[in-house]
């Protein structure tokens, strides 16, 4: 066995910086995480000068978790942050049905990450309208299709679902589990993309 090999040094190096880091940093605040929390995150809107103090995995989640809340009026961002610091029970369950949505969800968000433009739809037309009245737009039906929805989706369903799958897909709501990222990613895209077009 090599000593000198660079995961020894790695090991070694890390083992230092934690017994530097210990004295001066108070525990992760991510719940039930053991570990010192160095890195400093901000608690948000309403809370300016306010801090989490998170370790390096925890702050990268919590950083992350932020953008998830694009779009929620701030009164439902600082429920879901205040949620997070008492330990984040969810109050719904996965049941037989909904864990059948999420698959669904799944089975959209996998063809949207593929064709995120919709390409595949070009010279498809499809019934449906914009709110205003226009024609909806592949792109558009493409991303209801990845929030569960289809054409006759209106603005507030389309904010209700997005706000109910993303709390259904958090990694905090699974244990920490990050099996569903890629499916938050296309869902967090296709609001994304309902918003830029006006949809909602
Ligand atoms: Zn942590």
């Amino acid at each position: 066995m090599k000593f000198d090999s660079k995961y020894f040094d790695k090991i070694r190096v890390k083992s230092r910086t934690e017994r530097r880091v210990r004295p001066e940093v108070p525990q992760c605040e991510w719940p039930g995480c053991p570990r010192p929390g160095p890195h400093r995150a901000p608690k948000g809107r309403g809370q300016e000068g306010k801090f989490f103090n998170y370790c390096t995995e925890h702050v990268q989640q919590y950083n992350k978790s932020y953008n998830y809340f694009a779009g929620m009026k701030d009164t439902e961002v600082a429920s879901f942050q205040k949620d997070a610091q008492t330990g984040h029970r969810p109050t719904w369950k996965l049941g037989q049905n909904s864990y059948a949505n999420v698959s669904g969800v799944r089975r959209k968000a996998e063809n949207m990450a593929r064709d995120p433009f919709g390409l595949d739809g070009v010279g498809e037309s499809r019934a449906g309208h914009h709110p205003s009245g226009r024609a909806l737009r592949n792109t558009e039906l493409k991303a209801l299709q990845t929030l569960g929805l289809d054409e006759n989706a209106t603005p507030d369903s389309v904010k209700t679902q997005y706000k109910t799958l993303v709390k259904r897909l958090h990694p905090d709501a699974n244990g920490g589990s990050r099996a569903n990222e890629d499916t938050l990613k296309a869902v967090i895209q296709a609001y994304d993309h309902l918003r830029e077009s006006g949809f909602v």
